[in-house]
């Protein structure tokens, strides 16, 4: 018997416990899922709405399955897939979201897979975006050219949180003391084998999703952040052009007026060139403030969340 512990976060997601519960359960009841008990961690993030009654209910009535961990307050997906992590005691440990776009039928292959021991993790990735903007995919399709360009670590594209491994990735993966979780890079960063299953993409059973594009944005210049330092480079790099151009410009100037005579002309083009290099220079100056932020925010040390209850 091996226990499959999965981590499931929800925030605002009443409708789609239950559903879930059903759905998972029903997959686990499957004969050729003897071998395996399912041990469940919802972690509710914060939810405002009935989530935390949702959970408690499964609770009272399947105290042996589903378990539930309860922030104070929203900490974001990343800080309740940690919590699931230190809270999971089974040999194998999965994450998989609630809304049921994490296709439940899958993990038996999933778990055959990891089974034959020739992997240490089995991931997924979605093919297909129907159902999402066409705006929001080509953005999302730009952030991993991009991240993978300017990073050593390698984010696979699509690749969704929905994966299962074993103890060992899940010890190394609580190893790394970091509190600016990006776990698509930190899976990564651990290495050991992953096979990712492909996936068509599908709708959410209930509710909306929590992302907007900002939120987006941001998490992905997290990313950037945690896993890449090519934009100080980059800023050295813009200093240095705007360097050399300068003095092409002096030596441009000097020749100008031995031959030609002094002019007093050409002030706007002075104001001009002069509030473009202000402008690299903040820029740059964001680029640095960005990470010295993620350093001041990693050397308070605060917890990645925070716990009200646990059962
Ligand atoms: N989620 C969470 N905290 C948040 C936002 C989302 O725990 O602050 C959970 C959410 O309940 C769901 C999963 O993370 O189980 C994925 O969220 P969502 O479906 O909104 O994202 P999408 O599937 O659109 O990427
Ligand atoms: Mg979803």
């Amino acid at each position: 018997m091996k226990t499959v512990s999965m981590i499931v976060p929800c925030f605002n997601e009443q409708e789609s416990v239950p559903i879930y519960f059903k759905a998972i359960t029903k997959v686990f009841e499957d004969p050729q899922m003897k071998d395996y008990t399912l041990e469940l961690w919802f972690i509710d993030d914060g939810s405002s709405d009935a989530t935390l009654n949702e959970l408690k209910t499964l609770n009272a009535q399947h105290p042996e399955t589903a378990h539930y961990i309860s922030f104070s307050r929203n900490f974001g997906k990343e800080s309740a897939i940690l919590a699931g992590l230190e809270a999971a005691t089974g040999e194998i440990v999965g994450l998989m979201d609630v809304d049921l776009q994490d296709p439940p039928e899958l993990l038996p292959k999933m778990l055959r897979e990891l089974h034959t021991g020739e992997y240490d993790a089995i991931g997924t990735r979605r093919v297909g975006r129907e159902g999402e903007p066409a705006f929001r995919s080509f953005l999302s399709n730009m952030f991993y050219k991009l991240i993978n360009k300017i990073s050593k670590v390698e984010i696979v594209p699509n690749a969704r949180d929905y994966r299962v491994m074993t103890r060992k990735v899940v010890n190394a993966v609580l190893n790394l003391p970091e509190r600016n979780r990006f776990s698509k890079g930190i899976f990564s960063w651990v290495g050991f084998k992953t096979k990712y299953l492909d996936f068509e993409n599908r709708e959410r059973v209930a509710g909306n999703t929590s992302w907007s594009i900002w939120q987006l944005f941001e998490y992905s210049l997290e990313a950037i952040i945690d896993f890449s330092t090519a934009p100080l480079a980059i800023a050295s790099f813009i200093g240095i052009f705007a360097c050399v151009v300068s003095v092409i410009a002096v030596i441009f100037i000097i020749i100008r007026t031995l031959f030609f005579g002094a002019t007093t002309a050409g002030w706007p083009s002075l104001a001009a060139i002069i509030l473009f290099i202000g402008g690299i220079q903040l820029f740059c100056l964001g680029i640095l403030g960005n990470y010295v932020g993620r350093i001041y925010s990693e050397s308070k040390h605060r917890p990645v969340y925070v716990v009200s209850e646990k059962k």
